[in-house]
């Protein structure tokens, strides 16, 4: 028997259990010894019945006074019934239609029995149905895995005992002894069996570390390989000199030191012997803008053309205009190319950018996709990155000769997260706010507040200040929903028929929706209904308002981003949560709302509450499946594997060393296999 040998031959398995066992992903008994439990149970620690908490899984110790009698009951079913004792209380157990009962529970024989202990109706303590085993001298934690409806957990339990036994000819330890001692790890051998059996709960916190640490690291070394890689690209647009400074000087504001930060480590990216490939990473209303617009500067100053991508034409043209003003004073030139724009036009516009007139060119990804011939293109900047998928940042690099590239995203994600998603980009944080930004309010209230909400907005109105109200969904026919729709129709012919009301949502065609968009930048719409289609980039300063209708459907980024559409201008802006269903974790989500502003804050706890897999969606950032590994709570593990893989590529980038070649095997192994 080695690593590789099919399940189907392990003792006890056989062709039908193999099948079983392949649904759950394992097919080698290598595979079968990495099929962690998911959780255990503990027969170790043992509670008398007097004690026992009620409602909660807890082992007992206890006799069986009488063989277990039957009882038959409505519907055909059968009852089976016992009390055990164990000195100091008295437990009833009560087992549903499994006729071995009888035989397996044996009068004045003591057994442990894991479950959960209710009150009966008369005020008895019992347990439904509990796990029980004979009781033995050293009782102990049992694991609990994955199973399906044909291979239970017990059966795989067994399997995996037999797997142990032959330990030795399955499993080599990839890992060099001395870099288990440096880094206090425990050998693999030891790591499996006591992740499998352990003895007590240190025993198993061992043996964990171990596992957590080892698909952590070659998570990492892999991550880290493919960023060298991607970086490997050399600089053909070497920044000779920097003159952000000569441009943040025009700047009617103070940079944030985040703000300088980031564009200290762009400029130096861009001076070194390799092509800048980097993240840059800020909440909503952080400033991502000015420091694109610093490096665009300098590039143009370096005599270089860069490239402004935004998803949406809506957002393209704001970002035109934002770019004209705060480059008003210089020579740059600027041109605005999207799908709207006039034949003739669009020829005069390539033209220039052919023959490198045009400085910087702003528009939809349309422009790399079409035949858009730049002179001498240096720098790419995506805005609102989340739009955007990875073949496109690869599109991105190929176009022109590798140009530098920055990538802008306003989805707040802890930074030692952000190093393993974004694993092949450098990462810029702008963690920290302008000065002087007054907090957006926000509050939570129930559909019986509508009539102050709706006078709340007319005064908003009134003062020329905009506002949004977000409805989840348009017609789905659901009943609990108001569809934006209907609700468009029912507002604007009643309570706001004085106003200008307009509707977005997500069935509309772009140039429809990019139409209502520039209404409402140039305030003829006042109040604008929508569905979630705002969420991302629109930067309207006078929306001072926005309302969130059925705000229990929306998770807690989606609420942040949603927020972040208002308190962007001079004004006071506020946020109204509204929800008449809202269950416990939506309240929780509103008290994070309500409490805090801080995109970092809010994506941790949402991380929390979700957990990474639904964070980011599936599949969209293509990262292998992790079995045991928490990114979330694993965070001391993350980052000493993570200097572990990068001291050992450091010393060995491609894993050549004869002690090395296991290792690189993993890696391999775990980036070919199906991502989360
Ligand atoms: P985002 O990061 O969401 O793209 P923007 O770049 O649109 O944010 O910036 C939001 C607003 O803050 C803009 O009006 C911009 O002019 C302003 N701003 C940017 N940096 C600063 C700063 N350091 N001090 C004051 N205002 C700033
Ligand atoms: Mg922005």
């Amino acid at each position: 028997m080695d690593s590789n040998t099919d399940i189907k031959y392990l003792k006890g398995v056989g062709s039908a259990r193999a099948a079983e066992f392949n649904k759950l992903g394992v097919d080698t008994v290598d595979a079968l010894l990495h099929f962690y439990p998911r959780n255990y149970e503990d027969w170790s620690k043992i509670v008398s019945i007097k004690d026992a908490p009620v409602d909660e899984n807890c082992c007992i110790r206890a006799v069986v006074s009488h063989t277990p009698t039957k009882h038959l009951i409505k519907g055909g079913r059968t009852l089976y019934k016992t009390s055990v004792t164990d000195g100091r209380g008295v437990l009833n157990l009560t087992f549903f239609n499994n006729k071995y009962i009888p035989q397996m529970l044996k009068e004045n024989e003591e057994y442990l029995f894991y479950g959960k202990v209710l009150y009966s109706r008369i005020g008895v303590r019992e347990m439904l149905s509990p796990m029980f085993i004979k009781a033995q001298q050293n009782d102990k934690i049992r694991p609990i895995y994955h199973a399906t409806s044909r291979l239970s957990s017990r059966t795989i339990e067994k399997c995996v005992a037999e797997a142990l036994k032959h330990i030795d000819e399955i499993i080599t330890d990839p890992l060099p002894v001395e870099f288990l001692e440096k880094y206090r790890l425990c050998p693999l051998k030891d790591a499996l069996k006591a992740v499998h059996f352990p003895a007590d709960n240190a025993e198993l916190e061992k043996g964990r570390r171990r596992l957590i640490f080892d698909e952590l690291f070659y998570l990492q070394m892999g991550l880290i390989r493919l960023k060298d890689k991607n970086r490997q690209t050399e600089n053909r647009h070497i920044i000779k000199n920097d003159y952000t400074a000569e441009f943040i000087k025009t700047l009617p504001f103070e940079l944030t030191d985040a703000q300088k930060r980031s564009i200290d480590e762009a400029v130096r990216d861009m001076a070194s012997e390799k092509s800048m490939n980097r993240l840059l990473q800020g909440d909503v209303g952080s400033g991502k803008t000015a420091v694109a617009a610093a490096l665009i500067y300098t590039v143009a100053k370096n005599k270089m053309q860069s490239a402004l991508m935004a998803p949406t034409e809506v957002l393209s043209e704001q970002h035109f205009r934002t770019f004209k003003e705060m480059f008003r004073g210089t020579d740059l030139k600027i041109e605005l190319l999207t799908g709207s724009t006039k034949a003739k036009e669009k020829r005069e516009i390539k033209e220039k950018i052919k023959n490198g007139e045009t400085d910087l060119v702003i528009g939809t990804h349309a422009i790399i996709q079409q035949d858009v011939e730049f002179c001498r293109l240096g720098f790419v900047v995506t805005d609102e990155q989340h739009r955007f998928g990875v073949n496109q940042r690869t599109v991105l690099r190929e176009k022109g000769e590798s140009p530098h590239v920055l990538v802008m995203s306003a989805t707040p994600i802890p930074r030692t997260l952000a190093l393993i998603i974004y694993g092949d980009l450098d990462v810029s944080v702008l963690d920290e706010m302008p000065r002087g930004r007054i907090k957006t309010e926000t509050y939570f209230v129930t559909g019986e507040y509508h009539e102050r909400i709706y006078n709340f907005i007319k005064k908003h109105l009134d003062s020329g200040l905009q506002a949004f109200i977000v409805c989840p969904l348009v017609s789905e026919g659901e009943s609990d929903l108001v569809p934006a729709k209907e609700y468009y129709e029912k507002l604007s012919s009643t309570v706001f028929s004085g106003y200008k009301v307009g509707l977005l949502h997500g069935q509309m065609k772009g140039a429809e929706k990019d139409a209502v968009m520039k209404s409402f930048a140039n305030n003829e719409i006042q109040l604008l209904i929508s569905t979630v289609v705002i969420e991302v980039g629109i930067d309207v300063p006078n929306a001072a308002l926005i309302v969130i209708e059925n705000a229990e459907r929306f998770g807690l980024s989606q609420l942040h981003q949603l927020r972040g559409r208002v308190g962007r201008g001079n004004a006071k802006s506020t946020c109204i949560l509204v929800s008449d269903s809202a269950g416990e974790t939506a309240r929780q989500r509103f008290d994070i709302m309500c409490s805090t502003t801080d995109g970092f804050k809010i994506a941790d706890e949402d991380l929390k509450m979700r957990g990474p897999g639904d964070f980011f969606g599936s599949k969209q950032h293509g990262l292998p499946q992790l079995k045991i590994a928490s990114l979330l709570s694993d965070n001391e593990l993350l980052m000493l594997s993570r200097n572990a893989a990068a001291a050992l590529l450091r010393d060995d980038s491609e894993m050549e060393k004869e002690e090395h070649r296991l290792i690189r095997r993993q890696v391999n192994k775990m980036f070919t296999q199906p991502s989360i």
